[in-house]
């Protein structure tokens, strides 16, 4: 058996490729799938869909052309008959399978025109005394040039030599009924003839569940420690002072709802620390996260530090910009805004005035942080749509203080399970309330044959005195950018065309900022009917009187993405209708997202789905880049190890610090056993 030191570079190069750079990792690269080749079926017993290894001698063996060119063997039992087809062969498979030679072949059986066949199955030479194999073979996950039978004996090699200790103790085990480790990776690479390999393939053998339980839980462990480093640095504190919040709640022409003084109160508590903040913010569309945002800007304010309000689209940054003004500069607070679309001169200006601290209160898109916006004192970072961003984008913004307290805000719900995985070192408020005097929004789906009617619903609800939006589609080529906006001009011109009596406007992500705002605040003044628009507006824009939104194209976009264009109606009191407009055929995806967001309503239930459709790394967004994906777990199968996990890495942490180590050593990095060495 080779030893690891001979591994050749090569090799070395393929493994690498999967993921594989140090020895311990081969015993955690598990197999796809099991062949059984523990026991022969009768070729009279196989059926169609059956995967059997048959055993028996060739009769015939001919290269046909037709219908194209391959390799047509007869193998024999007894007096039944089963065909043996190869598209790809090599001459040495032409010389296995020769008239007259014994052969064992595992594979599919299906029924083809001469009868049963297998296609491509895996031959070879074997007769009555060839011994069977004793143990499911496992196919593994590989890559070109690096065949199972070499990755099969490196994988036994590190099972054997590396030792298998548990890194838990066995009372844990037991309580949790979890299986050995070492027994456990022992079963999972060589599992014996009478193991159920469906319930290994489906992943929910008990051997499955303790590698799965041992992942969740090194993930939860690294989420905790990185939680408790963070409490370690010392943050401003930001007690509460009650002037400027009070004031600014004293003027809103509404109260706060139950869920928005909740989270309000959260935050207010962790900015009085002296620890950095780190909290996410979740609220479904609409559900006030603007006002919650204002407050804590406030509280940090009334204690004389700066404040940095970032968002990741230059529309949504002003919705903030103007919002925000409306609210503070009648309380002396005046905000400073910076965006990449500022003229040189007034961008050198707004940073002048950050860096001297004349304005306590910064808003913008990533132009804030930029290498040249330096800080006076910055105390608390705001970033909305925080999944939009990539990790290192939000650490530039938090450097630029000595360690301000965090905020981040998203209107896509985050699946229960995805917090608790791949957010557990943030800590999460959620506003699970609307502002009353919604009225539920109405979902049609209408396919795109029937264009002509949607055109006919504008109409009648502009001329009844409300607004429309009219979403056109997104492209998704390398020319994105140019075909999006040839699509939204010829869009507004078949409705202006359509529409006469409308007023109809155009708003794109290519319009001069200073033209876009101008056609935003027509439509929110009432002056135009409706906004043609593409998806810029699909987060911040506010308009109660807006009651009709069509999506073009619907069957283009993503869940996460329909919800929050349909969040933009249904504000005001009126009846408000989503109509999702959709062009025929639809894919099986597109057709499952259709009926997800025509049947619900509630973000969560919505991400949830989500979830399932498309599998968490879309979900993370940005995020992932800075955690490790789960390889085995699957959180949409796996809550209850995950909720096992969690309260099992509170326990460690707390009473035994070195197991949570060892785990961590197991799981994460810093092996020092090197495949080279
Ligand atoms: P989002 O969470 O999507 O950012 P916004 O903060 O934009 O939501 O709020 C949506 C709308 O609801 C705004 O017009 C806002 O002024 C209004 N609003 C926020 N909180 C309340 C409340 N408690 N009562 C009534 N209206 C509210
Ligand atoms: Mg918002």
């Amino acid at each position: 058996m080779s030893t690891p030191s001979k591994i050749s570079p090569t090799t070395l190069a393929k493994l690498a490729k999967l993921g594989i750079h140090h020895r311990a990792d081969l015993l955690l690269h598990l197999p796809l799938r099991y062949e059984d080749e523990t026991h022969l079926t009768p070729i009279a017993d196989a059926q169609p869909g059956m995967t059997v290894q048959v055993q028996g001698v060739i009769t015939h063996s001919e290269v046909m052309f037709r219908p194209r060119r391959s390799l047509v063997c007869r193998l024999m039992e007894g007096h039944e008959e089963l065909t043996l087809r190869f598209l790809n062969f090599y001459p040495s498979q032409q010389k296995q399978l020769a008239v007259g030679k014994q052969i064992r072949a595992i594979g599919e059986v299906r029924m083809g025109y001469f009868g049963l066949e297998m296609v491509h199955p895996k031959c070879r030479t074997a007769d009555d005394d060839t011994p069977l194999q004793q143990s499911l073979t496992p196919i593994y996950p590989t890559t070109a040039g690096l065949a199972q039978p070499v990755l099969r004996k490196l994988i036994n090699n590190a099972l054997e030599t590396i030792p298998l200790t548990d890194t838990l103790p066995a009372p844990l085990l037991k309580r949790l009924k979890l299986a050995d480790f070492g027994d456990s990776l022992r079963l999972l690479h060589n599992p014996e003839a009478d193991v159920s390999a469906t319930a290994l393939e489906e992943h929910n053998h008990d051997a499955w569940r303790r590698i799965k339980f041992d992942e969740l839980l090194a993930q939860q462990l690294s989420m905790r420690v990185h939680h408790r480093e963070r409490s370690k640095r010392i943050a401003p504190a930001l007690p509460p002072h009650q002037k400027l919040t009070a004031a600014l709640l004293k003027k809103l022409p509404f109260k706060l709802t139950g869920a928005q003084q909740k989270v309000w109160k959260e935050i207010a508590h962790d900015l009085t620390q002296v620890h950095p903040m780190q909290r996410l913010l979740l609220g479904d569309v609409g559900s006030g996260k603007t006002i919650v945002a204002a407050l804590a800007a406030l509280q940090a304010i009334e204690n004389g530090y700066q404040v940095a309000i970032m968002a990741p689209t230059e529309i949504l940054a002003e919705q903030h910009y103007l919002k925000l003004s409306e609210w503070l500069v009648p309380l002396g607070i005046e905000p400073v805004w910076l965006s990449g679309s500022l003229k040189k001169k007034e961008k050198t200006a707004a940073a002048e005035r950050i860096a001297s601290g004349d304005t306590l209160l910064a808003i913008g898109t990533h132009a804030l942080f930029q290498a040249s916006v330096e800080f006076n004192k910055l105390g608390l970072v705001i970033v909305d749509e925080q999944h939009k961003f990539g990790v290192q984008q939000r650490l530039s913004l938090r450097n630029k203080g000595d360690e301000p307290h965090q905020l981040m805000m998203s209107a896509t719900p985050i699946p229960r399970t995805l917090a608790m995985s791949y957010y557990a070192d943030l800590d999460v408020s959620v506003i699970d309330e609307l502002p009353p005097g919604r009225t539920p929004i109405v979902t049609k789906l209408v396919s795109d044959a029937r264009r002509d009617e949607v055109f006919e619903r504008v109409r009648a609800a502009c001329l009844a005195g409300r607004q429309a939006y009219w979403v056109c589609p997104l492209i998704e080529e390398s020319d994105a950018l140019e075909v999006e906006l040839q699509n939204a001009i010829a869009t507004h011109q078949q409705l202006t065309e359509a529409l006469p009596e409308l007023n109809v406007g155009l708003a794109h992500g290519r319009l001069p900022s200073a033209e876009k705002a101008a056609v935003m605040a027509a439509f929110k003044a009432g002056e135009l009917h409706l906004l043609v628009a593409t998806t810029v507006i699909e987060v911040g824009v506010d308009v109660p009187n807006a009651s009709l939104m069509v999506i073009d194209h619907a069957e283009r976009m993503g869940l996460a993405q329909l919800h929050q264009l349909r969040g933009r109606v249904g504000r005001g009191a009126a009846e408000s209708m989503c109509v999702l407009l959709f062009m025929q055929p639809l894919s099986e995806l597109a057709r499952e997202r259709l009926k997800v967001i025509y049947e619900n309503t509630d973000g969560f239930v919505i991400a949830q789905q989500d979830l399932q459709l498309r599998g968490p790394g879309e979900l993370l967004g940005a995020r992932q880049s800075g955690v490790a994906m789960l390889r085995f777990a699957d959180l949409t199968e796996d809550e209850d190890l995950l909720e096992q996990a969690r309260l099992t890495a509170d326990e460690l942490l707390r009473d035994a610090p070195d197991v949570a180590r060892a785990h961590l050593q197991r799981w994460m990095a810093n092996k020092h056993d090197f495949l080279q060495v």
